[in-house]
């Protein structure tokens, strides 16, 4: 049997970056920048006012309070994305709103809730409160330098990244292609969710929940007709997945019985294949083959132990052929509500939920069969072989919807 780490590895070996394209910014949320992007502005790119107020000499307003005003004379008006005309001297001062570039000799704002004109002459501002020097002001390169790197290659593009280039000068960025994951289920006993059972029969499954995390992995999925379980049947899906896809994932038809056709099927093919058993518990069968140099991830069939091998050994292959630089799932601390217990002598990767309170529990029923418990669990508790947690233990939840 081979470890999870030994298979991680192998998996990830059988995945090369795909390739790149450089899009527009907007459509790269949760892509993955193939190179390292730097400001080609300063952020604020001039120092400017944070407030609406008054620009003024933080010097003339010292001392100010309500009982003690200072008058000022206003020499203008500097509305945002202009440039401001004059100085302000002593005993002067220019409005000034949010963003607004800050004038020559001013450096500070006062806001102008501490400020008052009277009736009929706006050219005399009244202030009623001191200022430090550069209070109210958002200093140039503050936030952001000219030059300082706003990407790194391999990073995964959100919301702020995309904000943060577009204000640096960026509309465009290159980025790993997406993979296309052909998803192939096989099994005689599987139907489509739209007709009825006839005795013996299950709906199929594997299709739909595995494109939802290759969604949320940023690949392409393609769900293919149901494939029963023979030879042909299996080569000719996997030919036609192969080529319409940059990689391809099966459920089913695995392990040893005797209608078990992923594996010949990859030989007929002309693939290559390795068949593990892989120390975990569920999930255990897993094929990794190639066929014309795509990556074949072959899932076991039982729900539960698909998606956990697929977040284990596939979720990292298709980050790592997208240019991804990490491709671990991610964890969350948490503590156990409950004991958890291991009596296997394999890694069992239970199911659980994690509350907003950082509390962990079982999920339910725990066989690789039982989709109730999962529907629920939205995160996986790694347990050693022959372990017991006790209530109040600190672990890790590695998260199911990443
Ligand atoms: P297998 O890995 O083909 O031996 O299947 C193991 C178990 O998973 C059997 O009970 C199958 O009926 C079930 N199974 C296999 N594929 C699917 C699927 N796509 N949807 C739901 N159940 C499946
Ligand atoms: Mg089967």
């Amino acid at each position: 049997m081979l470890s999870i780490a030994e298979a991680v590895d192998q998996s990830l070996s059988a995945a090369a970056l795909l390739g790149t394209e450089t899009i527009p910014l907007a459509g790269t949320a949760g892509r993955f920048a193939a190179v390292d992007a730097i400001a080609n502005v300063a952020l604020p790119g001039f120092d400017n006012s944070a407030m609406d107020g008054y620009a003024v000499r933080s010097r003339d307003l010292r001392g100010t309070t309500t009982e003690s005003p200072v008058a000022l004379s206003c020499l203008g008006v500097i509305p945002a994305g202009t440039e401001p005309v004059g100085t302000v001297d002593e005993g002067t001062c220019m409005r000034i709103f949010t963003g607004s570039p800050i004038p020559q000799g001013a450096n500070a704002v006062i806001m102008q809730e501490d400020c008052r004109t009277d009736p009929g002459d706006d050219r005399t501002v009244h202030c009623t409160d001191s200022v430090k020097p550069w209070e109210n002001i958002r200093l140039k390169g503050e936030d952001v330098r000219e030059g300082d790197p706003v990407v790194a290659a391999g990073a995964r593009i959100t919301a702020g990244t995309i904000g943060l280039l577009a204000a640096t000068g960026h509309n465009s960025i290159e980025v790993g292609l997406q993979p296309k994951v052909g998803l192939v289920a096989t099994g005689s006993e599987l139907v489509e969710p739209t007709s009825g059972l006839k005795p013996g029969e299950i709906y199929e499954s594997n299709r739909a929940l595995l494109a939802s995390v290759v969604a949320q992995t940023n690949g392409l999925p393609t769900p293919y007709p149901i494939v029963p379980d023979s030879l042909d049947a299996t080569v000719a899906a996997l030919e036609r997945a192969f080529a319409e896809n940059d990689a391809v994932v099966t459920s089913g038809g695995v392990s040893v019985g005797d209608h078990d056709h992923v594996k010949p099927a990859i030989e007929r093919l002309g693939g290559s294949l390795d068949f593990w058993r892989v120390a975990v518990k569920p999930g255990k069968p897993f094929v990794l083959g190639q066929v014309g140099g795509k990556p074949l991830f072959g899932l076991p069939g039982n729900p539960v132990s698909a998606l956990v091998t697929y977040l284990l050994l596939v979720r990292p292959a298709l980050l790592k052929m997208q240019g991804a630089s990490d491709c671990r799932l991610p964890k969350r601390p948490g503590l156990l509500a409950q004991v958890l217990a291991n009596q296997g002598d394999r890694r069992h990767f239970v199911r659980v939920t994690l509350d907003a309170d950082g509390l962990v529990r079982s999920a339910g029923g725990q066989r690789s069969h039982m989709l109730g418990g999962l529907a629920k669990a939205n995160g996986l508790v790694d347990l050693p072989p022959n372990s017991r947690l006790a209530k109040g233990d600190p672990v890790e939840v590695l998260l199911i919807e990443g």
